[in-house]
């Protein structure tokens, strides 16, 4: 006769993470505290004691999936807490779901914690130790999300993240810094600094001085830029818009201690849009700014997002923005057709524009983009790069290069390359490409067989 293992007595929480990675930072941020007060989690819906939904309230097509996700646990579990973004609409979550047992809103992870404990009542005893000193992360080992700040003090005419979360609330640069080096004592290769705003970082802090490593540093972006690149990981910067200010971090990408690598969500090129869209430095000359940042950097990849067929959009403001891309050469772009979302001030916007012709815009612009891609990544065809390891599948490493981030950009395949490991760094020389894809071969590895000779 065996004998079975001590089955676990903790509680066990369900959790299921919708949205953008700031919705999935906060949910780390959730687990992390569950887990230090001796909570299980629990992969499936029928081992949990009830199930965490965090949720998005962006788009109205990202509240519909919220509200069908609620519905999903309820039904597969029936202990259902609500949280995050759609969060603030608890009268409509309650109305289609009248049986959750709590709704709380967006960053409120005491008030969610605190209707865990309600539902499910904390174990005895607190198994601190249970928790890796950098929280729990969500994301692979090898790669991390790091948020700056909360909040937004831009008001885009077709967002309500500032309704949602509020003003900019940087973190003090200092508090930044411990928790990146935290996460790198523990084995992350890649930072990825998020935030609404990166380039707006400290701003409402007035950029007040804090401690790190025994010295005062401004709690501003080119500070951070600085500070993160020392630790020796790459470091990546997401949504980070083309202020003046952002030319400065320029030299350290050339430099290699700050990857090659700029998000920024431009949204569009015309300047009729983009002021009806109410962006921020959309008076800025961005191909110009772009040309000089390539001066200084010239590897520099960009990624952006655009919205299609917002209201007013006309035939000659879509032209624009296609011939803009044609000439910013961007590296990666991901698109959206325009949808009203309750609460935007947008809606209210003259001149919106039919579904069919958002689809036929959204299709020229990912065509014309596709042909842009394609060349880019030709150019790098017989170069050597650095390449990342994100997983071993049967074929080979599945690797990214200094111009991917994960999740949203492309991929380097290692065809195979099976001696590596996810987080593992090394070169490659890049053999192919395709229209979003490298496929390289390591040549670290090459160097390392022995060489036949005659
Ligand atoms: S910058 Fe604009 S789109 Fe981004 S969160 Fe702020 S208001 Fe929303």
């Amino acid at each position: 006769m065996t004998t079975a293992p001590p089955k676990s007595l903790a509680p066990k929480i369900g959790f299921v993470s919708l949205g953008c990675p700031k919705a999935l930072v906060d949910s780390e941020r959730i687990i992390t505290r569950l887990r230090a007060e001796g909570y299980e989690l629990s992969a499936s819906y029928q081992g949990a004691d009830a199930v965490v939904v965090n949720t998005c309230g962006f788009l109205n097509s990202a509240k519909e999936e919220s509200l069908a996700a609620i519905g999903e646990a309820l039904a597969e579990n029936g202990r259902v807490i609500v949280t995050g973004c759609l969060g603030i609409e608890a009268d409509r979550i309650l109305a289609a779901h009248p049986t959750v047992l709590a709704v709380t809103g967006p960053q409120q992870y005491e008030a969610v914690v605190e209707e865990v404990h309600k539902a499910v009542p904390r174990p005895p005893q607190p198994f601190v130790d249970l928790v890796p000193p950098q929280g729990v992360k969500l994301t692979p080992r090898h790669y991390a999300y790091v948020k700056i700040s909360e909040g937004c003090n831009n008001r885009c005419s077709f967002c309500i993240i500032p309704a949602l979360r509020g003003g900019l609330n940087s973190r003090p640069l200092g508090d930044v810094m411990r928790e990146a080096e935290r996460l790198v004592a523990a084995g992350v290769q890649e930072l990825l600094v998020i935030s609404q705003d990166t380039s707006a970082y400290g701003l409402d802090l007035g950029y007040a001085k804090s401690a790190w490593r025994g010295q005062d540093n401004e709690t501003r972006f080119l500070s951070l830029a600085e500070a993160l690149g020392s630790l020796g990981v790459w470091v990546r910067l997401h949504y980070v818009y083309p202020y003046p200010h952002v030319d400065r971090v320029l030299p350290l990408m050339a430099e290699g201690r700050v990857l090659p690598y700029l998000d920024i969500p431009f949204q569009h090129a015309s300047p009729a849009v983009l002021k009806a869209m109410r962006r921020p430095a959309h008076q800025e000359k961005t191909l110009e700014r772009i040309a000089r940042w390539r001066e200084i950097c010239p590897d520099l990849a960009i990624r952006s997002t655009f919205i299609v067929g917002f209201p007013g959009e006309t035939d000659d403001d879509f032209a624009a923005l296609l011939d803009w891309l044609a000439e910013a050469r961007l590296s990666r772009v991901g698109c959206f057709k325009y949808e009203n979302v309750d609460g935007a001030a947008a809606n209210a916007l003259p001149g919106q524009v039919p579904e069919e012709i958002k689809h036929e815009r959204y299709d020229l612009l990912m065509q014309h983009q596709q042909t842009i891609s394609a060349e880019l990544l030709e150019a790098r065809v017989g170069k050597t790069i650095e390449v990342m390891v994100d997983e071993i599948d049967e074929e080979g490493a599945v690797a990214r290069s200094h111009w991917d981030a994960p999740e949203i950009d492309g991929t380097v395949y290692l065809p195979g390359e099976m001696g590596l490991k996810p987080g593992d760094r090394l070169r490659v020389l890049v053999e192919a490409a395709d229209d979003y894809d490298l496929f390289a071969r390591s040549i670290d590895a090459e160097a390392a067989r022995p060489v036949a000779v005659g």
